[in-house]
């Protein structure tokens, strides 16, 4: 049996702000149970709804030294889907209202988090041979595995993976600070190691030291090789790019279902959608208080509202688009500027647009079940989950040829009568809009065509079992298995 421990800043179901927490959630259960024991640690935090922090079961608590701090770790346990999900509890620092804050208090915050989860490894009696790391707030574990770690025969020859979820959050802070903070000899700060143009950096870290990179596509372990993705690490990328290997995400397909999803009201599959996924449309566009209008073309976007995912672009073309027949759902929190610009066009195209300004589980899965077509033109996107949903529920990807979308959707090829979404090349306002307009006409002008595309979409293969074996194969190639 071979043990893989993943450390994780989110994991669904208990606390999700994006796509890691569906990873970090639903990976660990798909791989071979034969073979390997897979266990996931993450911080128990405050703000983790009761429902959760009810069941939790105590396991045992302890104080470790964090540089010249004495912090108090507690253990809780859970087993949940077959899988055993560790907490590190420490109010001091879980106790905020969302999982990150200001940079300056998540830098300690995981700094103390990936101490404690190895600290932490004896007391539960699990010793594994990989610690899989994801993002930059676990990405000193490499570097403490390989530092004062090393001097514990429990911990001795245990080998690191780190996952890039996102190149883009590094974790940065000043030297002098995460020295204090983290009591790392002066050793660790120079330009070949934890430092970065001046900075201490905390991803870098994790590139460094681990024994095996990964990020969440092709496309974008080739992207981040170059200066425009590399988000000033693609020289680092370029160094290590024989120990990294791109992995596409999958999706929990048992969540994501259209034919059982609890939290949608109307159940379809790929041979009913054409008649079935329809009333969903109508009870959003009820829910909404949107036009009923069963031909109207519904274009939904379920997002973070930041730059990453192009808004700029959205925003720019938001009046042109609404001069067609169509309806435009929004489930997003982030930048103000969207929020409001969502907000002022959901009032000014009253009945067309609906702007969802919230979190919400529940509307998301109304969301994808519900639209023609879903618009997501990332400026990058390392794998991209939402456009994965939208090909299971049936529903039209619509994005730009970036990262993930690049490798998850197959353009539309009117010739050949191939291809499971649309796409454009260039970060162009105009070609967004150009390509969501052919999508529209093929909606309305070519309804057997649109929903082939549908049942191309729907017939491939997103769950984790392709991904999970890829995973189980560089486990293996580590361990010289
Ligand atoms: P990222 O990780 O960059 O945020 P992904 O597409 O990989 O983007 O994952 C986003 C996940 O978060 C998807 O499961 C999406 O449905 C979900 N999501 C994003 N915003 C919201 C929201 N406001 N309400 C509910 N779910 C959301």
């Amino acid at each position: 049996m071979k043990n893989i421990l993943f450390v994780t800043s989110e994991a669904a179901p208990f606390i999700k702000t994006g796509g890691l927490a569906d990873v970090a959630g639903s990976l660990p259960k798909c791989f071979n149970k034969e073979e390997f024991d897979c266990r996931v640690i993450l911080p128990k935090y405050q703000c983790m709804s009761e429902e959760w922090k009810n069941q939790l079961k105590y396991v045992t608590h302890f104080y470790m030294n964090l540089s010249w701090r004495s912090q108090y770790v507690g253990i809780l346990e859970l087993e949940y889907d077959g899988v055993h999900f560790y907490f590190i509890d420490n109010e001091y620092y879980f106790s905020g209202p969302k999982p990150y804050g200001n940079i300056y208090q998540d830098i300690e915050k995981f700094a103390f988090f990936s101490k404690a989860a190895l600290s932490a490894l004896p007391s539960i009696g699990f010793r594994p041979d990989i610690v899989h790391c994801h993002d930059w707030e676990t990405g000193l574990i490499p570097v403490m595995l390989k530092d004062k770690f090393q001097e514990g025969e429990f911990y001795r020859g245990i080998k690191s993976v780190i996952t890039i979820h996102n190149l883009k959050f590094q974790g940065v802070w000043d030297v002098k600070t995460v020295r204090d903070i983290t009591g790392l000899p002066a050793y660790y700060f120079t330009p070949d190691k934890l430092e970065a143009y001046g900075d201490a950096n905390y991803l870098k870290g994790g590139i460094v030291y681990a024994d095996a990179i990964t990020t969440v596509s092709d496309t974008y372990a080739e992207e981040i090789k170059m200066p425009f993705y590399g988000e000033r690490l693609d020289g680092l990328m370029r160094a290590r790019s024989n120990d990294l290997r791109g992995i596409v995400n999958g999706i929990d397909y048992e969540v994501w279902n259209p034919e059982t999803d609890p939290l949608i009201e109307h159940h379809y599959t790929a041979k009913n959608f054409r008649k079935e996924k329809i009333k969903n449309k109508r009870a959003l566009q009820r829910e909404l208080g949107l036009e009923q209008n069963d031909s109207s073309f519904m274009v939904g976007i379920v997002s973070r509202l930041t730059d990453q995912k192009g808004f700029d672009l959205i925003a720019y073309m938001m009046d042109e688009m609404c001069q067609n027949d169509l309806q435009i759902v929004v489930l997003g929190t982030g930048e103000e500027k969207y929020e409001d610009m969502f907000r002022h066009f959901a009032w000014k195209y009253q009945g067309k647009v609906s702007a969802n300004i919230f979190y919400s589980e529940a509307l998301s899965h109304k969301v994808y079940a519900a639209c023609d077509a879903f618009l997501m033109p990332s400026l990058f996107e390392p794998c991209g989950l939402s456009q994965i949903i939208s090909l299971r529920y049936g529903t039209v990807p619509v994005v730009r040829e970036t990262g993930g979308l690049k490798d998850t959707v197959q353009p539309y090829n009117e010739y050949e009568s191939t291809g499971t979404g649309f796409s454009f090349a260039n970060y162009n306002a105009h070609e967004m809009y150009n390509t969501l307009k052919y999508a529209m006409s093929i909606y309305y002008n070519k309804k057997r065509e649109w929903n082939k595309i549908i049942d191309r979409g729907m017939a491939v293969d997103f769950s984790w079992n392709s991904s999970a074996r890829k995973y189980e194969e560089m486990y293996n190639w580590l361990l010289g298995c």
